[in-house]
């Protein structure tokens, strides 16, 4: 199974539109990897991790097919993973959607409620939403659970998550949106066996926790899993969602990465499972 990382930015994107800093220049300049759009992931071809502002894009950009998606799952209600519009025009009358496409959806109690007055009614649309709590597990369909942790990204009273998703070819923490982990999440990731590790790297190489991370942090956090016995051998930690405001290019960030044995995600990264 094929794990696309569809995006790989935090909100603003890389180039910011009206953005005239170092990166984004650098960014409209060398193109490839220094673009970035908004953080999501598929799963093959039937899960999908976040639909943020650039969905439309990622559909164009991968060739994607969404009439073929079953499981739409939300880290959290931010507008860089959630954006309702293009999933309000499934109606009938906008959208031929096959009679036997069925879109499960899954979040948090703030993606429920804007599911339910913003992708209404749920039953023209065929969505049937289902809630996600940290510490609980679901199963998606035979062979894929997914167990979400409580992630540090509090904004108001919305508790972010962060996935884990047990495939039959492996397990994958979606770890972007948070600081450094509560110990409530810690207590969880001692039980865990991960083979993909996504870790957030909002703030690039700054040494910063608070409800994002950059490269001290990620590795403090790499370390500890790894001390916890919560990475399979040869389990790949992969720094992800970054911000311009971070201040390093994408080459910069391999660079920086390198020496710590940690990747660096790009627009259309594929990993096998
Ligand atoms: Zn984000
Ligand atoms: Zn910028
Ligand atoms: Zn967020």
């Amino acid at each position: 199974m094929r794990l696309l990382v569809l995006g790989s930015a935090a909100a603003e994107a890389i180039p910011g539109v009206f953005c005239r800093c170092r990166v984004c220049d650098t960014a409209r300049r060398e193109g490839g990897r220094e673009i970035r759009s908004r953080t999501a992931y598929m799963l093959g071809d039937e899960i999908r991790i976040d639909f943020g502002h650039d969905a439309f894009w990622h559909t164009v950009r991968y060739g994607l097919d969404h009439t073929r998606l079953k499981h739409l799952l939300f880290t959290h209600s931010h507008g860089d993973h959630m954006d309702t519009p293009d999933l309000w025009y499934r109606k009938p009358g906008f959208c031929q959607v096959p009679d036997d496409a069925v879109l499960h959806i899954w979040g948090n109690e703030h993606v429920m409620r804007r599911v339910e007055s913003e992708v209404a009614p749920i039953d023209a649309l065929r969505v049937i939403p289902h809630r996600l709590r940290a510490g609980g597990a679901a199963e998606l369909m035979p062979g894929f659970q997914v167990m979400p942790l409580e992630a540090s990204h509090a904004s108001e009273d919305e508790q972010a998550l962060n996935l884990v998703i047990q495939t039959p070819g492996g397990t994958v923490l979606i770890g972007n949106d948070t600081g450094y982990y509560p110990e409530s999440t810690w207590a969880r990731v001692a039980s865990l066996k991960l083979d993909i590790a996504f870790i957030d790297s909002t703030y690039g190489t700054v040494d910063s926790c608070g409800g994002h991370m950059g490269l001290p942090w990620v590795v403090k956090t790499r370390d500890r899993m790894a001390k916890l016995g919560a990475l399979n051998p040869g389990c790949r930690v992969i720094a992800n969602h970054f911000s311009h405001n971070g201040g390093a290019t994408h080459a910069e960030l391999v660079e920086a990465y390198a020496p710590h044995g940690i990747e660096v995600a790009y627009d259309g990264m594929e990993i096998e499972l």
